[in-house]
């Protein structure tokens, strides 16, 4: 099989929505915005086939690209799943139903389409789109970490142009990466804890979660009259975005934690594939300039580099966050393919 005249779908599958994308051969996106329908994972696998089926028939209605002309099919979903998109048998919030245990995703959504189907999870399909649309057709050539801070820390690593993956599927952890904490916390402020179990690891300070469960309980006791106080925790927790764009003083404290926690992850990986660029992305760099710059400038002074690598590297933004899923995706499909 090769691409030749032929096109690649991508397919990003979400807890509420599936979003698709085409990628033409010569490594071109047909679509510029969000192309979705209701992804229905709720309702079992055999639902979010006929729906995944449904979100690539659109796509190909919008661009005109008749299915004879598809080469290949990207699909992206949240995790836990292996590296060949089966989900874990563990159950997981985005596939509650019991029917998803050991569920063969991809397997599957090839078998129903009659066509080759490349898995990534969603960080590491971002963090693909992210590295293709800086480096397009060289992206063989240079490497890349990202970072994306949503519920929980996503992202993955690129190199030679490829998502890392592992022996397991979870390389590319970024969020369960252990950082030092000394200088990171404040006096007296507890040590941070994360869902996996682990304690001071990335996600436990740079997510929505650390946010509520760690950072938001330990700055609200240093400010007793914030009006966050007001607010239940998972809710405080999402305002604490808009009170650090408008400057509030401890809302800037808990953003500086996170960006000090990136940096030192990226201070990790600058150790261990030595990329040639640093992606962050999420939330915190989609909001105002001002604090976006803040932000990003904060990482940066607290990514540990040695002189031949500040030569060598760069810091950019994870871009169309909300497309990077399916783009990610189909560039996955579309190397396989080329
Ligand atoms: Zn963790």
């Amino acid at each position: 099989m090769d691409l030749a005249s032929g096109f690649v779908v991508g397919l990003d599958n979400g807890g509420t929505m599936n979003n698709a994308t085409v990628l033409d051969a010569s490594g071109t996106f047909l679509v510029d915005r969000l192309v979705e329908v209701p992804s229905r994972v709720k309702e079992g696998p055999a639902v979010a086939i006929d729906s995944l089926v449904e979100a690539m028939t659109t796509v190909l209605d919008v661009t005109g690209v008749p299915l004879s002309r598809v080469r290949g099919v990207g699909l992206d979903t949240p995790g836990p799943a292996s590296a060949t998109g089966v989900i874990t048998a563990l159950g997981s919030t985005n596939f509650s139903d019991p029917a998803w245990r050991g569920y063969d995703f991809r397997g599957a959504l090839a078998e129903r389409l009659q066509l080759p189907v490349v898995y990534n999870n969603d960080g590491n399909a971002a963090a693909l789109y992210a590295h293709f649309s800086r480096y397009g057709l060289t992206a063989s050539a240079y490497s890349s970490v990202s970072a994306i801070v949503g519920t929980g820390l996503g992202g993955g690593v690129i190199d030679g142009g490829r998502i890392i993956k592992g022996a397991s599927g979870q390389a590319g952890e970024l969020g369960h990466v252990h950082i030092p904490m000394e200088g990171l916390l404040a006096p007296g402020q507890p040590l941070p804890r994360c869902n996996c179990g682990f304690v001071g690891d990335a996600e436990s300070v740079a997510s929505l979660t650390g946010i509520e469960l760690n950072l938001l309980p330990y700055w609200l006791s240093r400010y007793p009259d914030h009006d966050l106080h007001q607010e239940p925790p998972a809710r405080a927790a999402k305002l604490v975005r808009g009170h650090g764009e408008r400057g509030d003083e401890m809302a800037r404290k808990i953003f500086e934690q996170q960006a000090m926690a990136i940096g030192r992850l990226f201070t990790v990986a600058s150790n261990f594939t030595d990329p040639h660029t640093y992606f962050v992305g999420g939330g915190v760099v989609e909001a105002a300039p001002e604090f976006r710059d803040w932000f990003l400038a904060t990482v940066r002074a607290n990514t540990l580099l040695r002189a031949e690598q500040v030569e060598a590297a760069s810091f950019s933004l994870v871009p169309d966050l909300d497309m990077a899923g399916a783009r990610g995706a189909a560039v996955a499909a579309w190397e396989a393919l080329v």
